[in-house]
């Protein structure tokens, strides 16, 4: 049977446990991950020390592997047997339906109660950021965060800004310094003009503000309409942490938000890779409502819809700096979207740009190496991608998470794509309205 986030036996431990068996015994079969990931390290090495006796895997057994999962999704586009193969097999969900399990039985941790609240935390950090950042910076401060929620000490956390994205987006809507730029937006814009919706993650509200800053620019520069209503983090952070009903609330938010501009012609445009693939592949699953499907047909993540303007011949090529050599990591959420290199793609419209595409997991993966149980593995994970990053070449991810991975690991500071396309077509850079 198909994975079900509503299925009423969702909860069901007897029901997981059989689904548990007929996936393990499959892989153990196909072993095509072997090398993914932790979990497919342990449940492999525990089958073998049990001589390939499937029933002798325990819960304890079980357990482990879904702990270390990271919902990376890599193993999702690898494997032959999803739908509509008849095995119906969804690994990465079949994890989450472990931890949902896990969640419900024994309620939410605090750690992940605390990593999901990404509004509350946002809201609250930026009205006192400077102090706030400096807080998470004191040694004596980290050490008591290990000990009460288990965030590890030497975790690097993105810092807040003073100014949310939504609070500068206001400002610059109505700016009268904005008068020469809206004429050449009018100029730009024909009836026909692309509309979007952003969707712009908490991540771009609260703390890397000049990405969404970069993204509203270029798409300005486009002659796109752009509109930025009211909206709630996508979910992910809950759905890592096993919390259904709150991902299933704030999809139902979002989604009441979307699909009334979707259903007037806009896209809707993110530019978190982790978001644009919860919207565009969870979002139907989790709800039952028919406009999760029309969302979900019109999501874009932020170079895929460039890159869709540049193939409708609608993307300016008025370029007036190179940006040369560029390592470019390609987020696994984007690699699951199966969209191809649309980041690379468009930065290579760009004169005398070469970008190297670097496709390996980062090890962040949203909540999971903030724990201090995961975090050195994180950091191992990660090793090979640290490696391409330690050239000195100008770094680029999509993903704000790995960038800060790709930080601790090699040293470089990577930024999203959107800021140097910003840069190549010479506009301002961190407007401040
Ligand atoms: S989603 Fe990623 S971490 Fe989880 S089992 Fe698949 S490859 Fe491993
Ligand atoms: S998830 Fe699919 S590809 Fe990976 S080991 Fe299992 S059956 Fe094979």
């Amino acid at each position: 049977m198909a994975f079900d986030f509503n299925a009423t036996d969702f909860y069901d431990p007897g029901s997981y446990a059989k689904e548990t068996s007929r996936i393990f015994d499959i892989c153990n079969g196909c072993r095509l991950c072997f090398n993914l990931c932790p979990s497919f390290d342990v449940l492999f090495k525990r089958i073998d020390e049990l001589d390939g006796e499937m029933d002798k895997l325990t819960d304890k057994d079980t357990k482990k592997v879904v702990d270390l999962c990271y919902d990376c999704k890599l193993c999702f586009p690898k494997c032959p047997y999803t739908p509509p193969h008849k095995y119906m097999l969804d690994f990465p969900r079949h994890m989450i339906r472990g931890k949902a399990i896990e969640a419900k039985k024994h309620g939410v941790t605090l750690q992940d109660k605390m990593l999901s609240r990404t509004d509350l935390l946002g809201t609250v950090s930026t009205k006192a950021a400077p102090i706030v950042n400096w807080t998470m910076e004191s040694k004596p401060f980290r050490i008591l965060m290990e000990r009460t929620i288990g965030i590890h000490r030497e975790r690097n956390l993105p810092k807040y800004s003073s100014q949310t994205f939504r609070s500068w987006y206001k400002n610059h809507k109505k700016s009268e310094a904005r008068s020469n730029a809206e004429v050449a937006e009018k100029n730009n814009r024909r009836e026909d003009s692309p509309k979007v919706v952003f969707f712009h993650t908490c991540s771009v509200n609260y703390n890397d503000v000049d990405t969404g800053k970069a993204a509203i620019q270029v798409l300005e520069k486009n002659g796109v309409q752009v509109e930025v209503p009211p909206q709630k983090c996508c979910g992910m952070p809950y759905l890592d942490g096993g919390d259904i009903d709150n991902t299933k609330k704030h999809a139902a938010y979002n989604l009441s938000q979307l699909a009334e501009y979707v259903k007037k012609g806009y896209d809707v445009v993110s530019p978190g890779p982790s978001c644009s693939y919860l919207m565009k592949q969870d979002y139907p699953m989790l709800s039952q409502n028919p406009d999760a499907k029309l969302v979900a047909a019109h999501t874009f993540d932020m170079m895929e819809y460039l890159a869709k303007l540049n193939k409708e011949g609608k993307l300016s090529a008025d370029f007036k700096e190179s940006q040369g050599n560029i390592t470019y990591h390609l987020p696994c959420h984007l690699k699951a979207q199966n969209i191809g290199f649309k980041s690379r793609d468009v930065l290579e419209l760009i004169p005398d740009t070469n970008v190297e595409v670097v496709a390996k997991c980062s090890g962040h993966d949203g909540t999971w190496s903030l724990k201090k149980e995961n975090f050195k593995m994180s950091l191992e994970v990660g090793k090979p991608l640290f490696e391409k990053f330690t050239d000195g070449t100008a770094a680029a991810s999509d993903c704000p998470l790995a960038q800060l991975q790709i930080e601790k690991g090699s040293g470089a500071k990577p930024r999203h794509p959107i800021q140097i396309l910003r840069d190549a077509y010479g506009l301002e850079q961190d407007p401040k309205e």
